[in-house]
C-alpha cells in the first residue's frame, strides 16, 4: 500500500519541513501533494529530492479567488442558473468563486501554468484539485451545517451557463440550456458539463506527461458525480483519489471499502487512492482504515492532511 499526504506548505523554514519529512517517512509516506505559495516550494524541492520524498504540485484548479483576476477577467467566471456570477454571488462560502472550463482563455490561463509547472525536474507530479463544478448538491452530511436540505438541483447552484457554455451546446444540440424548463433532467446537457472537465482534464495530462510528470487527480465518491459534474472514470488520468471522507456522508469506516470497490470496478488503467479524512478518524481506527482500503482494491491511500496527522501524537512517534 503505498501512502500520500495532501499538505498545506506555506511559511515552512527549512528546519521544520526536514523534521515534517523525516516524520513522513517514519509512517511509510514518500509521495506529497503540495500545496504552497512558489517561494515555499522553491526552498523545499532541494530537500525534498535529498530526502526521497516525491513533490505532486497540489493544484486548486477552477477555483480562483485572485482580486486582479476577478477585476481584470470577470467574465472567466462561471455563471449560474439565475445569471448571477460565483465571482459576485458564490454559493455556500465566499471563496466559492469558479472559472468556467468552457472559456478558451480560462483554458490557456490553466494550461499555462501547468506547462509551467511540469517544466520543473524536481517535481514528480501534477494534482489536480477543484477539477470540477460548484456542488450542485452538497454532500448529504454537512448540509445541516449550511441550514440547507438539498433534495434536488436548485437554479442557484447549477452551473455553467455563461455565454461561451451555451453557445457550444447550442452548436451541439440547437438547445440554449437556459430555455430549457428543466435543465436538470437534460441528459446531454449533463453529459455536456462532464465533457467540459474531462476535455481540460485531458489536455492537461497531454502537457504533464510530455514533461515526464505523473498527472493525479482529487476527486469526489462515486454518487457525487453527478452532483459535481466529474465523470473522472473517463478521464487520461494516472490516478484517482476519491474523498471517502465518510462523515461528510454520514457513513463510518466500513464505507470506505465498499467505496474503494466501486471506483475501482468503474476503472481500467488508472490506480486508485482512498483519500482518508483524518479529523474523523481515531488514531487507533487509522489502521482498519487503511485495512477497509486495501481490500476494497486501492493501491494506496491518502491521508488528509499533514496538519490533522500532526495532532496524532502517539501515531507520529511510533
Ligand atoms: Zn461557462
Amino acid at each position: 500500500m503505498k501512502k500520500w499526504i495532501w499538505m498545506i506548505g506555506n511559511n515552512f523554514d527549512d528546519d521544520k519541513y526536514k523534521k515534517s519529512f523525516e516524520k513522513l517517512k517514519k509512517l511509510g509516506i514518500s509521495q506529497v501533494l503540495l500545496n504552497s505559495n512558489e517561494a515555499t516550494l522553491e526552498n523545499l524541492l532541494p530537500i525534498a529530492t535529498q530526502m526521497d520524498i516525491k513533490i505532486h504540485r497540489w493544484l486548486i484548479t477552477l477555483l480562483k479567488n485572485d482580486k486582479e483576476i476577478i477585476y481584470k477577467h470577470h467574465d472567466w467566471f462561471t455563471i449560474n442558473r439565475l445569471g448571477e456570477s460565483s465571482a459576485d454571488k458564490p454559493q455556500y462560502v465566499n471563496y466559492y468563486k469558479w472559472l468556467c472550463p468552457n472559456n478558451p482563455e480560462v483554458q490557456e490561463y490553466i494550461l499555462k501554468k501547468v506547462e509551467a509547472l511540469s517544466r520543473i525536474s524536481e517535481i514528480s507530479g501534477v494534482h489536480l484539485d477543484y477539477i470540477r463544478y460548484c456542488d450542485v448538491i452538497l454532500p448529504r452530511g454537512i448540509q445541516p451545517d449550511y441550514n440547507l436540505i438539498q433534495t434536488e438541483e436548485k437554479a442557484q447552484f447549477d452551473y455553467c451557463y455563461c455565454p461561451h457554455c451555451r453557445e457550444k451546446f447550442k452548436n451541439l444540440t440547437n438547445i440554449d440550456p437556459v430555455d430549457s424548463t428543466d435543465p436538470s433532467k437534460n441528459k446531454e446537457w449533463l453529459q455536456f458539463r462532464y465533457n467540459s472537465i474531462t476535455k481540460l482534464v485531458n489536455k492537461i495530462a497531454v502537457i504533464a506527461r510530455s514533461n515526464s510528470k505523473f498527472i493525479s487527480a482529487a476527486v469526489f465518491p462515486t454518487h457525487m458525480q453527478k452532483n459535481v459534474r466529474q465523470q473522472w472514470h473517463r478521464w487520461d488520468v494516472d490516478a484517482v483519489f476519491p474523498m471517502m471522507y465518510h462523515s461528510f456522508y454520514n457513513e463510518d469506516i466500513n464505507w470506505i471499502e465498499a467505496e474503494t470497490k466501486r471506483g475501482v470496478e468503474l476503472l481500467d488503467n488508472t490506480a486508485l487512492y482512498s483519500g482518508l479524512y483524518i479529523p474523523s478518524i481515531k488514531p487507533q481506527s487509522l489502521s482498519k482504515a487503511e485495512e477497509k482500503a486495501k481490500i476494497g482494491g486501492a493501491e494506496g491511500v491518502s491521508y488528509f492532511n499533514f496538519d490533522a496527522l500532526q495532532n496524532y501524537k502517539i501515531k507520529m512517534s511510533r
